[in-house]
């Protein structure tokens, strides 16, 4: 049992904080049909993005989104499922009114797919805190987070152990609750946008530096998970490694790139 457990994982199809050649932007592939995000999509899976029903989104930042637009379009007359999207409602919404919206690019949902009756996408707005089974043994929880507009991040469960993604945030508060009494928890993402002389870009745009990060992560009564870090903004990457490595104290973060896999354990 337990050897099949360490199996399973989640392939990290973008993991970066903005897109630059070579770096694709946020996006989890759960399971073939499933993800969360869609910064990265269609270079990390070509045709197989024909595939993919269900993008629960965190928020409606374009590095977050953007793929929707260019997975549809790319394989339109192939697509044969409704794309479901989930959000909060002010994701829902923004989606809706700014970006598929027939004006930036096309509204989907009001789109038949090629030769049926079911509508291209379906929208659907998600609660917080509320537990959603995506299949006979996964569960999604999506979670309040502090950014610059709604947010939440998601606790993904399969049988008894689940991986938390917390997407863009600046305060940790509400992680540090959620993981403190969920020992199900066995491995955290947390985003690291800016390099430490960026604290007050940070502060603005609710992100993390790795002074901000490590700081709030010091601050919680577990550290029995393993801890992995997205959301690097490319091009300050080495030195927000260096500095990752010189503020980390007792965490042994792993640092994520595209095709990087997160583990339940
Ligand atoms: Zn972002
Ligand atoms: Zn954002």
């Amino acid at each position: 049992m337990e050897d099949v457990k360490r199996q399973h994982s989640i392939r990290v199809l973008g993991a970066f904080g903005t897109k630059a050649k070579g770096f694709g932007t946020t996006s989890f592939m759960l399971n073939p049909t499933t993800t969360v995000d869609a910064g990265n999509l269609l270079d990390a899976l070509e045709k197989e993005s024909i595939e993919v029903e269900n993008i629960w989104l965190t928020h409606s930042h374009l590095d977050h989104i953007v793929d929707i637009a260019y997975i549809l379009d790319n394989y339109f007359s192939q697509r044969t499922k409704t794309l479901n999207i989930m959000g909060l409602p002010e994701t829902i919404k923004a989606v809706k009114e700014n970006f598929l919206n027939d004006t930036v690019w096309p509204d989907f949902s009001t789109i038949k797919l090629y030769g049926k009756d079911a509508m291209v996408v379906k929208y659907i707005e998600i609660e917080a805190n509320k537990s959603y089974q995506i299949s006979e043994n996964e569960t999604i929880r999506p979670f309040l987070t502090d950014h610059t507009v709604a947010s939440c991040g998601y606790v993904y469960t399969i049988d008894n152990a689940s991986v938390m993604i917390t997407a863009d945030t600046y305060s940790l508060d509400n992680v540090k609750n959620i993981l403190e009494t969920n020992p199900d928890i066995k491995s955290v993402i947390i985003e690291c946008s800016f390099s430490n002389n960026m604290k007050t870009l940070a502060l603005e745009s609710k992100h993390l530096t790795s002074e901000l990060l490590f700081a709030q992560l010091n601050s919680f009564k577990r550290d029995d998970f393993s801890l992995y870090i997205n959301h690097i903004k490319p091009t300050y990457r080495q030195k927000i490694v260096e500095e990752i490595e010189a503020f980390r104290g007792k965490w042994k973060p792993i640092i994520l790139k595209d095709e990087d896999f997160v583990y339940f354990r």
